[in-house]
């Protein structure tokens, strides 16, 4: 590709709608129902996109944003290292200041397009001009005012006054028939050059319901519905014809029957523990479902080898629910993030979880608990993501083949004309009819 061809957009506007944990194994289903089986009449698409690792919402769609692998965009897990606090009451990565590359929307928004974002990841305080971010209330917020104060104000105020009803807090399925409507008025009004949506119902319905039951299926029609709508919103506002919509999931999940609780291993080989009434940490797991980072307290190499000491002894359990230990040697070929040399990769029917005031193993169907999580390697088998791209300037009903998470943002700056090929990945040139 020479660079002048970069300069000539493919079409006038991209919509990147994120489902968010869109995988192979709804594949066969959601091509089936009229709205995303229109766009792949009109489109090219795969079942072969490829994740990363670990592959957890926020270090994915931080990779599809800005074209670069984990090690080098700086957002490791959804969440900073916050040791000994509940989940619920941790912080996420919620600001844009994290990532420590460029971004498509930062590069489109600099060629002088306008850019809108509803609810997605890791966008709080960015370039964005009409920005809804994904932020969570914490304990005595409130939701509506923190959304504010990292977005833009008068258009957050506009969508919560106008559609705000919809809403109930974060639950589903509201919310995300909350972020449609959002982006129906949006393509209506502003006609942004790019749109990027994050939807998340599917994801919470496969945690709470495991990823084959019936709310999942039912998940994926409202998915259809919700998609239907934005179609129709890009023909009300009459840019049908020079805009391409882009489909896409971030990771699967699989069933999970035990939660490993791993800090268990270090409280037992004293590298966490109790000081003056408060907990202290020598190493510490920070969990992410189907991995975990092993965090060492910076030159503790005893407490390092005590450590994997502790993780080799419970593998050579053969119920035990580690997979795999990846050493730097091993994360370096994945592009996992520097944070640290050491992770921990979950069986399938295992995940991590790193609270202590449970038992070490808590076996979930004994207790008639349905749940699945996600976090694990890409390369897992039946893990990669769906991706559909469509439009008149796309390859018309094309099945392509496999593809990287880090080609998505080359290939958004391809359709909107930015040079945008200083990443890891690649532009996919087959999807565009005028390829040769
Ligand atoms: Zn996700």
């Amino acid at each position: 590709m020479d660079s002048k061809a970069a300069f000539t957009p493919k079409a006038k506007h991209l919509i990147v709608i994120s489902y968010d944990a869109f995988s192979e194994d709804n594949w066969d289903l959601a091509r089936r129902l009229p709205n995303l089986a229109t766009l792949m009449q009109s489109g090219a698409y795969s079942n072969r996109l490829r994740s990363v690792y670990p592959t957890l919402t926020y270090v994915v769609h931080t990779t599809t944003a800005t074209g670069v692998y984990p090690d080098k965009h700086g957002i490791h897990h959804n969440n900073p290292l916050q040791p000994f606090v509940a989940e619920e009451d941790q912080h996420w990565f919620w600001f844009r200041e994290a990532i420590k590359v460029p971004t498509i929307y930062d590069a489109v928004r600099k060629a002088g397009m306008n850019t809108a974002g509803i609810l997605w990841p890791v966008s709080g305080k960015s370039s964005i001009q009409y920005n809804i971010p994904e932020i969570r209330a914490l304990k005595g917020e409130n939701q509506a005012l923190k959304v504010l104060r990292s977005g833009s104000p008068l258009y957050c105020i506009q969508m919560e006054l106008r559609h705000g009803k919809i809403r109930q807090g974060i639950q589903q399925p509201y919310l995300d028939d909350f972020t449609t409507k959002c982006a129906v008025d949006t393509i209506k009004r502003k006609k942004p050059n790019l749109l990027m949506l994050h939807l998340i119902d599917l994801d919470d319905a496969k945690h709470q319901f495991g990823t084959d039951s019936e709310e999942v299926k039912q998940v994926i029609l409202r998915m259809d519905n919700r998609l239907g709508e934005i179609m129709q919103a890009v023909e009300a506002a009459g840019i049908k014809e020079d805009t391409v919509i882009m489909v896409l999931g971030d990771h699967g999940q699989f069933n999970v029957r035990y939660k490993v609780h791993l800090n268990k291993l270090l409280q037992d080989k004293g590298l966490i523990y109790e000081e003056n009434g408060e907990m202290n940490w020598r190493a510490y797991f920070q969990c992410g479902g189907g991995s975990a980072y092993l965090h060492i307290r910076p030159g503790d190499a005893e407490a390092e080898q005590l450590a994997l000491e502790a993780v080799k002894a419970y593998m050579e359990d053969a119920a035990s629910g580690v997979d795999a230990v990846y050493t730097r040697d091993m994360l370096d070929p994945l592009h996992a993030s520097p944070v640290t040399g050491v992770m921990l990769e979950a069986k399938k029917g295992y995940s991590f979880d790193e609270s202590l005031d449970q038992p070490f193993i808590v076996d979930l169907a004994a207790h008639g608990i349905r749940y699945a999580t996600h976090g694990y390697s890409p390369d897992k088998s039946g893990y990669r993501c769906n991706i559909v791209v469509s439009g008149r300037q796309i390859r018309q009903d094309f099945a392509f083949g496999e593809l990287e998470m880090v080609d998505i943002a080359p290939t958004m700056g391809r359709i909107l004309g930015v040079a945008f090929g200083h990443g890891d990945g690649r532009v996919l040139e087959e999807i565009f009819a005028d390829a040769e």
